[in-house]
């Protein structure tokens, strides 16, 4: 059964020959829509982030695997709006080593990916950060929960608020805690797709810690240049 399931999949792949969704290049037969070559032109994050907008007062670490250039923009696109979801293992890839080369952040109790409003969640039909957190979790052995933050209400976008200060009080009273014993003296990481400002993280991070949480990172695909 395996045999001939793979043996379909070749003979597929030979009419349909794949090809990568950023440079159009023909993937090899272990390329999942990217292939390698674009993944390696992505540039890999250093040390810690600090955007500079916003004091993170409730935020222990940012740490992000790669630029957001026209490459991860093409992928963050497809990914979200294009239901591309085996994209996941690729950036659970890039964030696996960030986790595990970092005494403080491989110890860690939980990844809580970032949620989205229940409305959005509808119209999309999955979560991105969760799915990038699923994916991240069976990497880095560390269990991923994705029913102890909620969103309550459904912001609106926040690139259409010029003023920084603005963006933070828009997130006040965003994000809830459900249960507030599985975060309790724990040690989080928050997972999210990207970072701009750094508010919805921050907004996470306060409410987590209001609930106990004893440090949350945030881990993210990409971060802009800034
Ligand atoms: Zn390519």
């Amino acid at each position: 059964m395996i045999f001939l399931s793979r043996f379909f999949k070749y003979v597929l792949e030979f009419i349909f020959p794949p090809f990568c969704i950023v440079c159009d290049g023909q993937l090899s037969l272990n390329d999942k829509l990217v292939c390698r070559s674009c993944l390696s032109d992505l540039k890999k994050v250093e040390g810690i982030v600090r955007t500079g907008v916003i004091d993170f007062d409730c935020i222990d670490e940012i740490r992000a695997g790669v630029y957001y250039d026209q490459k991860l923009q093409t992928l963050i696109h497809h990914f979200k709006y294009q239901r591309a979801l085996a994209l996941a293992d690729a950036f659970a890839d890039m964030l696996t080593p960030i986790i595990l080369e970092n005494a403080l952040w491989r110890t860690s109790d939980l990844l809580i990916p970032v949620p989205l409003h229940k409305v959005k969640f509808r119209e999309r039909s999955f979560n991105q950060s969760e799915e990038i957190a699923k994916a991240l979790s069976g990497k880095v052995g560390i269990p991923c929960s994705a029913d102890v933050l909620l969103r309550r209400t459904n912001t609106e976008s926040q690139t259409q608020m010029a003023d920084a200060q603005e963006r933070v009080r828009n997130m006040t009273n965003v994000f809830v805690v459900k249960n507030t014993h599985t975060v309790s003296g724990k040690t989080v990481i928050l997972i999210d797709d990207l970072i701009t400002t750094g508010s919805t993280a921050n907004a996470c991070a306060r409410v987590l810690k209001q609930h106990g949480a004893q440090k949350v990172y945030v881990l993210t695909v990409g971060r802009p240049y800034f």
